[in-house]
């Protein structure tokens, strides 16, 4: 009894100290918000896709913003992001609902996932994603570049109805200087094609620039994380397989492919690889497809071929001193694009800050705390993130952990309703760092 006494004291002495380290965690600061000292109330660095839903969402709550982009046209890469999760979904509809119809009709719903092992045609088990909360019970699967697309249109749409000359893009602004000094404001020096520059003063500065982040490295934000020696190589087939809408993964014993359809009948196909492999050879990774999974793409057509390591980066903060430059997207973190999940949690960083931001410029809440609430909230949200495929990937390596791994997804999938539920929400992005995605959307 009395053992226990003295543990209970303890563990309430670890907890009042770990309380009372959490308040005092953020350093008060005091900056002032007036419409007069500032040419716009944010400026955002980088219209990728997190840029463009970040200043989407600004304008419909009323906020004057500028985007400043140093490429001259979207990129156009076919590399990249293909899933679009419900949370996301949930997310565009509260901001542009004609951007969901959009983005339905511009890409594949898939709602069910098949999970083969070994022998290659023995199906171990089914992902039933239409279990998860309607509306949304599928993800939406696209190329980036069809996805950007889309956003551009809709930031144009709010732009236009916006009537407030100050909203727009400008292309071919490099970022070159960020001020945070002043009290009043911070501002932004910008580099257009003719080589002159150009400066902007604003309330916020956010730093929407991608994994080589100049806004990050400017105001001497560190990354903590690491590379993952596992590697892959991918490539965009014309499909010649049978799972029409749904995807596939292969689990073996010594391998991992998965495959998900895309829009126009094309297929992506993933396959770990043993090391990094610089100069993809089409003809090799046709004959790793059909050993792995006897499907022989070799004659299909071709629309890419890359290879990619995977790495897991968090910001040690996602504000600067002056709190007034923040991060958001591929700035502030980068996850293993094998979940498909680095530009969602992007898209959940640009919802968050949106509201954050608007509270914070109509006095309705206190800065410090306010943002540090969103830095807490969204690097605890990554660092999940990066861990489940830091524990996907171990489970990956080892033999005896595969067979693991593979009677483990067996039993999980063959189980009762409930529990398919729950696997399925897991896989679309629900549970993430035991604070649910879109919080303030209720998702
Ligand atoms: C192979 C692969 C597959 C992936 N698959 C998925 C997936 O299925 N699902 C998913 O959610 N995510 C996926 N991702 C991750 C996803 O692509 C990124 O998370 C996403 O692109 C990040 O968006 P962003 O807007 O933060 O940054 P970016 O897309 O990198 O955009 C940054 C923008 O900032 C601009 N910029 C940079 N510096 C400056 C400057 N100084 N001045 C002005 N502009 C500047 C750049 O030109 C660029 O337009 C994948 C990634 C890879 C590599």
């Amino acid at each position: 009894m009395l053992v226990a006494l003295v543990l209970l004291f303890i563990f309430s002495l670890i907890w009042f100290f770990c309380r009372r380290n959490d308040k005092k965690i953020y350093d008060d600061v005091s900056i002032t918000f007036h419409k007069h000292d500032v040419d716009v109330d944010v400026v955002i660095v980088g219209a990728g896709p997190v840029g463009m839903l970040l200043a989407n969402s600004l304008i419909k709550q009323g906020l004057r913003v500028k985007i400043l982009e140093k490429r001259k046209d979207r990129s156009q890469f076919l590399s990249r992001a293909i899933g679009i999760h419900p949370p996301s979904l949930q997310i565009f509809e509260k901001i542009d609902p004609q951007l969901v119809q959009t983005l339905k009709q511009k890409s594949v719903c898939v709602n069910h996932a098949v999970v083969l092992g070994n022998d290659r045609t023995k199906v171990i088990g089914e992902l039933n994603i239409e279990l998860c909360n309607k509306p949304f019970n599928f993800i939406l699967a696209c190329p980036q570049s069809v996805s950007e697309n889309a956003l551009e249109e809709s930031l144009h749409r709010t732009i236009q109805s916006s009537n407030c000359s100050e909203n727009g893009t400008i292309r071919s602004a490099k970022v070159v200087g960020i001020d945070s000094k002043n009290k009043r404001f911070a501002s932004v020096k910008y580099e257009i094609s003719d080589g002159t520059t150009h400066e902007i003063k604003c309330h916020f500065v956010v730093g929407c620039d991608g994994k080589n982040s100049f806004v990050r490295s400017e105001c001497g934000i560190k990354l903590d994380g690491r590379s993952y020696f596992d590697t892959f190589l991918m490539g965009d087939f014309s499909d010649n397989t049978s799972y029409g809408q749904s995807a596939a993964i292969f689990l073996g014993n010594d391998f991992m492919v998965e495959c998900f359809p895309l829009p126009n009948g094309v297929r992506r196909w993933v396959c770990s690889t043993e090391t990094q492999i610089e100069k993809p050879d089409l003809q090799e990774f046709c004959g790793m497809v059909k050993k792995r999974t006897l499907y022989d793409i070799s004659k299909q057509e071709n629309f890419m071929l890359s290879s990619y390591g995977v790495h897991g980066f968090v910001a040690q903060s996602m504000y600067d001193h002056s709190h007034r430059v923040i991060l958001a997207g591929d700035a502030a973190h980068q996850c293993s694009p094998l979940g498909g999940q680095g530009m969602n949690l992007g898209w959940d960083d640009a919802w968050n800050l949106s509201l954050t931001i608007k509270r914070v410029i109509n006095g309705d809440s206190n800065i410090n705390q306010d943002i540090h609430e969103y830095d807490k909230i969204q690097r605890r949200k990554a660092l999940a993130i990066i861990h489940r495929a830091e524990f996907n990937m171990i489970l990956g390596r080892k033999p005896s952990l595969i067979k693991l791994r593979n009677y483990f997804v067996k039993t999980l999938l063959a189980s009762y309703r409930p529990v398919q539920t729950v696997v399925a929400k897991y896989f679309t992005m629900r549970y993430i760092g035991n604070v649910s995605f879109g919080r303030f959307v209720g998702v």
